[in-house]
């Protein structure tokens, strides 16, 4: 029994996937024009512990996850710095999917790109003209007619996009309402644009994911994402295409995250002051990073500071301690019947229910803090066996889910802070293909007895001759 909170009906409603065990997925994917920064970290890390929940839980996840690879921002920026829109977006979607796997978050099953699927884009488009639910202009744009879909407002609960100063290149002087929004957009020969029976130009922003997600996922999947500056007018026009063309919601259930806040300023789309996700890789265990995005309810804003990262880290820190001495251990021999070892027992259950309502990986996370604590209270008790033979299993099993553990090639736990230093350093210099100081920092660290070796799937490892082995 999985609740989930849907923007639409506005409630929390079951689960019930159509097509069981499958559960279908349609994320609005990023747009790779610059780096990638806290705000994308935050849904992707919230639907990766959703994904792996639901495999927990039994069912088939198909996630599609669409890079919008040609847009306004993309075409000005590109022109700005003087390269290609495609070299551009190239450049920032290996840098992203970089970014994930360095999160520990796990690739969507299709990530479809804009400039690769603009026939069936094209093809939407053309449906919905002949349905009469859009219109060519002389101008050589397509717009949707708002008036045909009398329920035009009804995720966001607003009526019409406000009226914006100085924003693209939009021509509304052709739109026989107001309200009607760009499918297509003419757009001069001197800009990156696409071929179509209108005339040169580019797909509006809405359609792509009306298109893909029908394409990838069919007329109508279980759970649509993204942040929830997307419900107006972003999700709004795409649920107007969608149900306009097949007659059906296309959603069965709508789920939004909350923003990331600097300062009680809203995150999404630009890069704020110290939120690039390679520096703060760079200065913190990605686990760190990723439990520290899911320690706010995903519905509820993230207020954003160095201060509460740090904090978030010092207090992971305990669990991955206890981990570290927990991880060879053997499972528990035999049943106290203390309460601590209770409420070890039935700590998977507890946790589970965490995430089965709304995915609440902060309670979920509250759990884990508890389990250490009570893991302490049998080591206290004068059974570590027992103790910390529960504390591996349930460390494991949390894990698993929302992907606490430090992982090999991020910044090893139980280690003096210099070399944690100089290993995050000689990873960055690595990464930037910097081998020369990748090896003056080796011999650093193996004149001060540290083994470096490097594994062949880009990740470190260093070993003392006596001690066990860091990842
Ligand atoms: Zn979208």
């Amino acid at each position: 029994m999985i609740m989930v909170y849907d923007s639409l009906t506005r409630a929390k409603r079951l689960l019930e996937p159509i097509k069981p065990p499958e559960v279908s997925i349609y994320v609005c994917g990023v747009t790779p024009y610059a780096e990638s920064h806290l705000g994308h970290a935050r849904p992707a890390i919230f639907w990766d512990v959703i994904k792996r929940h639901l495999t927990r839980r039994g069912y088939l996840v198909r996630h599609v996850q669409n890079f919008t690879d040609i847009d306004d921002k993309l075409v000005n920026r590109a022109r700005t710095i003087g390269t290609s829109v495609s070299s551009l977006a190239s450049q920032h979607m290996e840098q992203y999917v970089h970014m994930m796997n360095q999160l520990g978050v796990i690739p969507p099953d299709y990530a479809p790109r804009v400039t690769e699927n603009l026939s069936s884009i094209i093809a939407f488009i053309e449906g919905l003209i002949a349905r009469n639910k859009a219109y060519a202009t002389a101008l050589g744009n397509v717009y949707f007619r708002v008036d045909q879909f009398p329920e035009y407002g009804r995720l966001s609960g607003r009526i019409a996009e406000p009226q914006r100063v100085g924003v693209r290149v939009e021509v509304a002087d052709d739109k026989q309402d107001a309200r009607d929004f760009a499918l297509w957009k003419s757009s001069p020969a001197e800009e990156e644009s696409f071929p179509s029976p209108w005339g040169t130009g580019r797909p509006g922003w809405h359609i792509e994911c009306s298109a893909m997600s029908s394409l990838y996922l069919g007329q109508q999947f279980d759970l649509h994402g993204g942040g929830i500056d997307l419900i107006f007018p972003h999700h709004e026009n795409e649920l107007a295409q969608s149900e306009s063309y097949f007659g059906i919601t296309p959603a069965a259930c709508w789920v939004h995250n909350g923003m990331i806040t600097q300062g009680d300023v809203k995150m999404s789309k630009s890069l704020g002051n110290g939120t690039s996700l390679a520096e703060l890789l760079s200065r913190y265990p990605a686990m760190a990073l990723r439990s520290y995005l899911l320690s706010v309810h995903y519905r509820s804003p993230l207020e954003f500071s160095e201060e509460s990262l740090t904090d978030w880290t010092r207090g992971m820190e305990r669990v991955w301690q206890l981990w570290n001495r927990v991880r060879h251990v053997a499972s528990p021999s035999g049943k106290l019947g203390a309460p601590w070892e209770e409420r070890l027992i039935s700590f998977e259950e507890r946790f589970l229910a965490c995430l089965d309502d709304d995915f609440n990986t902060a309670r979920a996370l509250a759990e884990v803090f508890d389990l250490v604590h009570e893991v302490h209270r049998g080591v206290a008790a004068g059974e570590p066996a027992t103790a910390l033979g529960w504390a591996r299993i349930n460390l494991q099993k949390a894990d698993q889910i929302l992907g606490l553990l430090p992982v090999a090639a991020s910044n090893p736990v139980g280690l003096d802070p210099v070399i944690q230093h100089l290993l995050a350093w000689r990873q960055q210099a690595r990464q930037n293909r910097d081998f020369g100081l990748g090896d003056e920092i080796r011999s650093i660290l193996e004149k001060s007895g540290w083994i470096v070796e490097d594994r062949p799937d880009g990740s470190s490892a260093v070993t003392r001759g006596s001690g066990g082995q860091h990842e």
